[in-house]
Parts: C-alpha cells; structure tokens; sequence
C-alpha cells in the first residue's frame, strides 16, 4: 500500500494498493483481449504504443482521501492514457457504498495536467462517494464492482460533532408541508446525473452570498422543542440582508426555478443549479430570482437575492450541495474546491 499526499489537496491518499493494482492488471489483460480488439482498433493500437513507450506513471486508481468526516465526500478516480496502463474498463463498473450506486463518469484529461508537458491525452473515470451525518462513524467497505470481478477497498468515516439547535416556528408556517409538485420538482432536479463536469478541480468554489454564515451544516434540530429524528440542517445558511445578491458559486447549468406562487410552500422561491457527474446546488428562500431554467451559469454569476420565501425564521440563504442526490458538506468545497 502506498500512502502519498494529494498535491491539490494536501491529504493522504491511497494510491492503487497492491492487491487492488493486481486487480486491475488482471483485468487490463482481460480487456485489451476483449474490448480493445472487438473495436477493431489493434492495428492503431500499436502503432500507438510505440509512439508513447514512455507512459505516465501517475496512470492508477486514486482514492482520496482515505477518511473523511461525515458530510464530505471522497473522490475515486481512475486515470486511463490510451492503449498503455489501461483502466478504461471503469466505465463499465460502479461502486456500491453503504447501500447506494455510483457509476463512474470519464472525462478527457491532457497529461499537462500531471507533468507540466502537453500534447499528450488520456481520460480520467472519477466517481465521488458521499457522506451525510446519517452515515454512522466508523470503518466502511466500499466495492468495486465491474462485469470481469470485483474488489472490496476500506474506507473510514469520522464523526462531524454536529451541533444540536432548537428553532421555534411562528404558527402561520408551523403546518406548511411541501407540496407534491414542490416533491417532484426538487427530486426530479436531484436525480440529474449529467456526463460532463462543468466546475474547475482546481479552484475553490465562490461564496454564493458575502454575508456570515449562521447555521453550519450538519445541525441536528428540535422543532418547537421536540427533535427531529434523522433530521439535519442539510446545507450551510447565509445571514443575509433581504435583497443582498446570491452568486454561483461554480460554473452550471440552472435546471430548477421553483416559486413560492406556483406552490414551493416550504422551498419559496428557490434556484437548483446542475454542474455535472452528479453535482447539483440549490438555493432557498430567495426574493427575486435572476436566471431562467436552462440557462448557463459561470461562478460569481447574480443568481438571486436572498429573501424569506418558504418555510423561514428571518431572511436568509440557505445554500444546499447534493452528491448523487445526497445532501453533502459544502465548507470544503468553498475552502478547497473539489476534484
Ligand atoms: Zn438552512
């Protein structure tokens, strides 16, 4: 096993452990007799490998980090440069983790990216496992599951001791509950799973607002005094002036624009942005909303102003992250962005 730091990050990362690498040779030799040959691709094969015999080391399967704490997300990719260290069998596996699926998306990545030299292309498969305060503390075994075999890695997840806050709800909103359309809407946005990753991997995400944050994610909360079981407060609040401007934090794509008029009772007006592989971000309680359905987003970009629409003590943003449709931490991902 090798443990080395992740340059971008500055975590420990597990890099293609031996039993897991001679997996992935055996199945290398598998799919190049298979896969690579059936695409009738072999005399460009050679070709190929005699012009680049000097391949990148960095070709692997990279886990990172190895432990996290509950709300973050771990990243496993898989770099691929054609025809050499071949791992282009990942886009036919997926990995289970505590009971949920995730399939791998590719992606083309120039060898600059690693080694300062360019010209040179490959692709990279990268999946992201994420983490709630739901998911227990402790060690974890996520499986690789591909058509030729599979392999079970471990993995460990930390407590985020979160903290616990009482909020008192004004009567008039105390029976609001979210519509069917506002359901639909929002699970329909949160299921979006598009190929290609529209955010940078090397920058940190913008602050959606410039005011304090209030509420942390993670929070547990009682209502009125009673605790909500599996409740969290499942994104990071903004301690916004109404009207103050709500920004993107990252390039995307907005694929929900829910008003409080058309029924987004607990929600209000409320913006949900795609950027890809799973990634979606979402913004409540808003006043005005400034960007339509469809329509492409760069970070910094004016989405909306911060309002007190929907189920909401005061005005405020509510800045929500999903991975795979799970309701992640977005601190890290505005300290340090994500891969
Ligand atoms: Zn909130």
């Amino acid at each position: 096993m090798e443990i080395i730091k992740d340059p971008s990050q500055n975590q420990s990362v597990l890099k293609t452990n031996l039993s897991f690498r001679s997996f992935i040779r055996l199945i290398n030799e598998k799919v190049k007799s298979s896969y690579i040959q059936s695409k009738l691709i072999s005399c460009l094969v050679s070709l190929t490998l005699v012009l680049l015999s000097n391949l990148p080391s960095e070709s692997g399967i990279w886990i990172r980090p190895l432990s996290v704490k509950q709300g973050e997300v771990i990243v496993i990719s898989g770099l691929f440069y054609p025809f050499g260290n071949s791992y282009s069998f990942l886009g036919d596996c997926q990995i289970t983790f505590e009971n949920k699926n995730y399939k791998f998306f590719r992606e083309i990545v120039n060898y600059e990216v690693f080694k300062g030299s360019q010209g040179l292309a490959g692709f990279q498969y990268t999946t992201r496992l994420a983490t709630t305060p739901l998911t227990k503390a402790g060690s974890k075994q996520a499986l690789l599951l591909c058509p030729l075999g599979q392999q079970s890695f471990d993995l460990s997840v930390t407590s985020g001791n979160f903290p616990l806050q009482n909020i008192q709800l004004s009567k008039s909103k105390n029976s609001l509950e979210s519509t069917d359309k506002e359901t639909q809407a929002i699970n329909k946005a949160l299921a979006t799973n598009s190929l290609y990753k529209l955010w940078s991997s090397e920058k940190a995400w913008v602050h959606p607002s410039n005011a304090a944050t209030s509420s942390v994610y993670g929070l547990r909360r009682t209502y009125n005094g009673k605790l909500a079981e599996n409740y969290f407060h499942k994104g990071l609040d903004f301690a916004a002036f109404s009207g103050s401007p709500v920004v993107a934090p990252a390039r995307g794509k907005v694929i929900l624009a829910g008003y409080e008029k058309e029924g987004f009772a607990v929600h209000g007006n409320c913006l949900f942005i795609d950027h890809g592989q799973g990634v979606i971000s979402g913004y409540l309680h808003l006043s005005t909303i400034s960007v339509e359905e469809g329509q492409e987003v760069e970070p910094g970009q004016l989405i909306g102003k911060v309002g007190d629409t929907g189920i909401a003590t005061g005005p405020h943003l509510h800045f929500g992250l999903y991975v795979g449709g799970l309701n992640v931490n977005p601190t890290p991902w505005l300290q340090y962005g994500m891969p």
